[in-house]
């Protein structure tokens, strides 16, 4: 309790600058959302049984499409055939382990390739006579989901050519996985609080974080464009997604930095940016999630910490939109752009100064 008037304390006395989000036209890939799927896990190996009833519930619509429907996505489309990251490659609908980097190669096929899989059970095949050829199929080895196919014009030591859709890999950095311990524990919360390079800067550097990505969620539409979304007619926020380890942050403390570095009692705004995609919201993944925002809310406006009570909606999340990567990491390449320096830094010195023991 004393802490939280502590906090309280400071944020009543310190202003916020909210200007105008920069708006640059960029397309947005739909992200595979793994946290809200039930059935994504890295480190469990046990198969899965699994019905398309229930697949249907939990995969993005395009993901679906392809896992469970076998559809192929378009060539030279995806967002791993012409990548070369190093890192993991897992299965997008169970996180099945499936490649290491190391296996890619560039094709001229248009579909991210690879020459050797993980291990023997990491993707299994099936001889696949559709549209007049003899194919072997290949399989996810934990879930059945379809990945792509296997054909044997592929490069040295094993000939073979994995042809995989992007959209049924979900990629992990090898910079990433050096941070996680495959036993640890991570949860992940969806925020939006206006303009989300400001959010995401800020939860760089808070400690326990494991990573910021922005995006957009809540909206009626799948696979919405940047454009779309700023137009504010599909109703989806700027949200940034946080994946982090509770034994070194919590969600109330991501809480009160969420309250500190926006402001949530003006409705649909934050400053010059008026619109839906800017409103204060917290997506709560589960009724755990919901009851510590509540509670943190139902604090701040006991305690007056703003002369407004607080709107900050709190929606049920559903699919989190990645959105295209010149939007990632946006202060951190572009700190030198005067819509950086004029409100995120502020953001960002506010947040160290008020949390300046949590740094990472
Ligand atoms: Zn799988």
């Amino acid at each position: 309790m004393k802490k939280t008037f502590n906090f309280i304390a400071i944020i009543f006395v310190i202003s916020s600058i909210f200007l105008a989000c920069g708006q640059n036209e960029h397309d947005v890939k739909e992200a595979n959302s793994p946290f809200n799927n039930p059935y994504y896990s890295r480190t469990d190996t046990n198969h899965l049984f699994v019905s398309n009833v229930e697949w249907k519930k939990v995969l993005s619509a395009d993901l679906y499409a392809v896992s469970r429907l076998k559809d192929t996505e378009r060539p030279f489309t995806g967002k791993y055939w012409e990548f070369n990251q190093k890192g993991t490659y897992y299965c997008a609908a169970c996180g099945n382990e499936l490649f290491q980097s190391d296996s890619k190669f560039s094709s001229e096929c248009g579909w991210p390739s690879f020459f050797e899989q993980k291990n023997k059970k990491s993707i299994v095949f099936k001889a696949d006579n559709s549209h007049g050829m003899l194919r072997s199929e290949a399989l996810c080895g934990r879930c059945d989901s379809h990945l792509g196919h296997l054909f044997d014009d592929g490069p040295e030591p094993t000939g073979k050519r994995y042809c995989m859709n992007s959209i049924a890999l979900d990629f992990v950095p090898l910079s990433v996985l050096q941070t996680i311990d495959n036993s640890m524990h991570l949860d992940t919360i969806v925020l939006g609080g206006g303009c989300y390079w400001c959010v995401e800067a800020v939860y760089e550097e808070l400690k326990g974080v494991i990573s910021v990505e922005s995006g957009f969620s809540g909206g009626w539409i799948a696979n919405p464009t940047y454009k779309q979304v700023c137009s504010g007619t599909t109703n989806h926020a700027e949200v940034v997604r946080i994946i982090y380890n509770p034994s070194l942050t919590n969600l109330n403390e991501i809480l009160k930095v969420f309250f500190t570095v926006h402001d949530p009692t003006t409705l649909n705004r934050q400053g010059a940016d008026v619109g839906t995609q800017y409103r204060s919201v917290i997506f709560y993944a589960n009724e755990n999630q919901k009851n510590i925002a509540n509670e943190l809310i139902l604090e701040l406006n006991k305690a007056k910490v703003y002369s407004n009570p607080i709107i900050t909606k709190l929606e049920k999340l559903k699919t989190f939109y990645l959105a295209d990567k010149e939007h990632q990491d946006y202060y951190l390449n572009n700190s030198e752009e005067s819509y950086c320096k004029m409100v995120i830094q502020p953001k960002l010195e506010k947040f160290e100064k008020v949390f300046k023991e949590r740094i990472k």
